[in-house]
């Protein structure tokens, strides 16, 4: 441990500089991979300017690669696309998606008590919409559904198969090497992308330039402003370490896009039960899951109204415009 400590000090004085805001950072834990090989530990730097947590030193692509072991993605097949009740009158009534209600007084009434969903995007005709890190291809099939043409990024060769079984146009390299003329899409689409990212600046320009004028980038990332985090600190579930390079604050998406003609629509805090619930595991090393202790999952509701109140949820959702 004592020389873990030493060697954690060395690599400060190397590359100790926020990535985002090229201040010189202080410490903030010491993670280790808790899903994977918990007797590997990395070092994380906080950077009190812009809020952001980050692995440092900040991994070059073949170590990020080696975070990966071939059991990491999730196998499953895409799920057909299918919209519940409630979902279609969001759809239909707030996003202009006209065909998918009959378009009657009653319905045109009911809908006016279904609160909107900013997680839902707007209709656009003959929209493109690119999911990067798209996965098994699940949300593509939803959009193409729903009349977009859509497109993916998917570096995972398994997954990636499976979206060309279901006739998606995914490609299988990263988004440096894609071809994609400027002003193309409507909607950029990353979820749980960008913390895995050691140049996030670089792709966010990239999306700048792919975008439309006006047209929205989505974007889902841990909060590292997160009530879990101040609680579990190295133990909370969404460090996932060492997976994740860096940890975003509100502050630190403003610093990251503010070159690159964005400006933020909308930005929220999701709380659920489940990444408490996870990090206790993490914490007491449990071996029957804190999920299936009753106790535990009351307690784990108790934390979601505080992180709500304070909006520090474990998860940010943002909505990024494309200015000119
Ligand atoms: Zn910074």
């Amino acid at each position: 441990m004592r020389e873990m400590k030493l060697q954690t000090r060395k690599q400060n004085k190397t590359n100790a500089k926020c990535p985002l805001c090229n201040k010189i950072g202080s410490f903030d834990f010491v993670g280790q991979d808790f899903m994977f090989d918990r007797t590997k530990y990395y070092n994380y730097l906080k950077c009190n300017l812009c809020g952001i947590s980050y692995q440092n030193p900040i991994p070059n692509l073949n170590q990020i690669k080696s975070y990966y072991p071939d059991t990491y993605e999730n196998f499953e097949d895409p799920k057909r696309p299918k919209f519940s009740f409630f979902e279609r009158f969001r759809l239909c009534f707030h996003h202009n998606y006209s065909d998918l209600v009959k378009n009657n007084l009653f319905n045109k009434i009911f809908s006016l008590f279904i609160p909107k969903d900013k997680s839902l995007i707007d209709n656009v005709q003959n929209g493109r919409f690119l999911d990067i890190g798209c996965g098994n291809g699940s949300r593509l099939l939803k959009m193409k559904k729903l009349g977009w043409q859509v497109f993916g990024i998917e570096l995972n060769t398994f997954v990636y198969q499976k979206c060309i079984n279901n006739d998606l146009n995914v490609q299988n390299k990263p988004l440096e090497q894609s071809v994609f003329k400027d002003s193309y899409f409507d909607v950029i689409y990353m979820s749980h992308l960008i913390e895995h990212l050691n140049n996030p600046k670089e792709i966010i320009n990239i999306c700048s330039n792919l975008l439309k004028k006006g047209g929205k980038l989505y974007i889902y990332t841990p909060n590292n402003n997160a009530l879990g985090k101040k609680i579990f600190k190295k133990y909370w579930f969404a460090n996932e370490v060492p997976r994740h390079i860096i940890l975003y604050s509100k502050k630190g998406i403003e610093k990251l896009i503010g070159k690159y003609k964005f400006q933020i629509l909308y930005s929220s805090q999701k709380t659920t039960p489940k990444i408490f619930l996870n990090s206790l595991d993490y914490l007491f090393n449990l071996k029957k899951p804190s999920k299936r202790n009753r106790l535990l999952r009351f307690i784990s509701k108790l934390y979601i109204y505080p992180a709500r109140l304070l909006r520090m949820g474990d998860e940010s959702f943002y909505i990024l415009q494309k200015t000119n």
